[in-house]
């Protein structure tokens, strides 16, 4: 069967005698049992609910794993996950050692700094696009197990690594590789297929599209890991909500035109901001001249709707922030309309500054602006950010002389 048609077509309610086509919200938190001590299939929602299910059955077969989780946040899935993967919950020392992604969200990296490096779990940032130093990285012993966590392509510089190579280092050295998997959704990539043992997603993104629900998916076809992961979600209580669960149901059946309608529009506006003599850097892997092109069209099959692009000026690219019409200035990506940000003042502003200022986590361009590319005509979001490009300059003009010509 096609991908588009695995998204739009499941069944959406095993077994239910009324056929529904559309899953039902099961919004209980109890389910009644047939005596004191028979719990049947579903005793209470935080355990497990029908519409839960429906998804994480979804989740895992679109990232072709045998065990999917849905939890309430993006943050609650990466959390849970690094908790399972260290026993976090059982061994009180021997944590053993986290490789991560030098790019990573802000908020991933806040909670490997805050609550799991201070746990006892030795943490390293490596430039996951270079394979010798993955390489050396795994080379130093632990006295626990090894993990690697990436994004690929990372938020927000779109850095793509090299996921079956990694594994590959990672397996022949006993470790484990995780995948954030957000950027591209499995609708573009599939890192279990690549090699990875545990794939993660902010279901907030692409899962959700339309930025009216925050949730969280893991999916592996590890069965001790999906063991930790499912007893740390009863046991926490992490698990998404029915409703929000239908939401993401909803949002998945539309996701293979979402995602590929922003992979063209994404296209169209960075060839025209690389064409732009105001933007000194564009990062978007569709483009041929980005490091990672060829490496991403071997693994996905597509370079998404993410981009981001530098303009040697932090204020400059405030101003173009705030000049633009049709982008909406907002934290988060991969929902129908197209944002704007600043990922140092936003998005990344949790990075905690002990860890930049002690050279583990390299600093993000203080001129970044970050575009997460919606359903609009790419040919409206192109003028606008023409005009706002054009605004910036006029405003920055006011205060200080630009060497250059503006372009209209
Ligand atoms: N992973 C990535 C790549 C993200 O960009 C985000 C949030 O922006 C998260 C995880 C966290 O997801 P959530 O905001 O749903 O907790």
């Amino acid at each position: 069967m096609h991908i588009d048609t695995r998204f739009a077509r499941f069944d959406a309610a095993p077994g239910d005698p009324c056929r529904p086509t559309s899953t039902p919200i099961y919004q209980t938190a109890t389910f009644e049992q047939e005596s004191a001590l028979e719990f049947g299939r579903f005793d209470y929602t935080r355990s497990g609910n029908p519409t839960r299910t429906v998804l994480e059955d979804k989740l895992a077969e679109l990232e072709g794993g045998r065990f999917g989780f849905a939890l309430a946040s993006g943050m609650a899935a990466l959390s849970t996950l690094l908790r399972a993967a260290f026993s976090l919950d059982v061994t009180p020392t021997s944590r053993g050692s986290l490789i991560v992604g030098s790019d990573l969200y802000g908020g991933t990296t806040r909670l490997i700094e805050r609550l799991v490096a201070p746990l006892g779990v030795t943490v390293s940032s490596v430039d996951t696009t270079d394979l010798q130093a993955v390489r050396e990285a795994l080379a130093n012993p632990s006295s626990g197990p090894t993990w690697i966590l990436l994004e690929s392509p990372s938020n927000p510089l779109l850095r793509v690594s090299d996921i079956p190579a990694i594994a590959e280092l990672a397996h022949a050295s006993g470790a484990r590789l995780a995948v954030d998997n957000t950027a591209l959704s499995p609708y573009l990539q599939n890192p279990l297929a690549l090699g990875a043992d545990v794939v993660a997603h902010s279901g907030t993104k692409h899962l959700g599209g339309h930025g009216d629900v925050t949730a969280g998916a893991l999916v592996t076809r590890d069965e001790g890991l999906a063991e930790a992961i499912g007893f740390l979600q009863n046991a926490e209580g992490t698990a998404l909500a029915p409703f929000d669960s239908w939401l993401l149901l909803r949002g998945i059946k539309t996701l293979a035109v979402r995602v590929a309608q922003e992979n063209r529009n994404a296209l169209e506006v960075a060839k025209f901001l690389e064409r732009h003599p105001a933007v000194s850097k564009v990062h978007y892997p569709g483009l041929p001249s980005h490091a990672g092109h060829d490496l991403l069209k071997k693994q996905a099959r597509g370079t998404g709707g993410l981009l981001s692009f530098e303009t040697k000026d932090p204020a400059f690219s405030r101003a173009i922030c705030e000049s633009t019409k049709l982008f909406t200035i907002a934290v988060s990506f991969g929902s129908t309309n197209s944002t704007i940000s600043l990922p140092c003042k936003m998005s990344h502003a949790s990075v905690p500054d002990q860890a930049i200022k002690q050279g583990r986590i390299a600093p993000l361009p203080a001129d970044l602006v970050r575009l997460s590319i919606g359903l609009e005509n790419p040919g409206d979001l192109i003028e606008d950010l023409k005009q706002a490009l054009v605004c910036s300059q006029q405003s920055e003009a006011k205060l200080k002389p630009r060497a250059g010509p503006l372009l209209h």
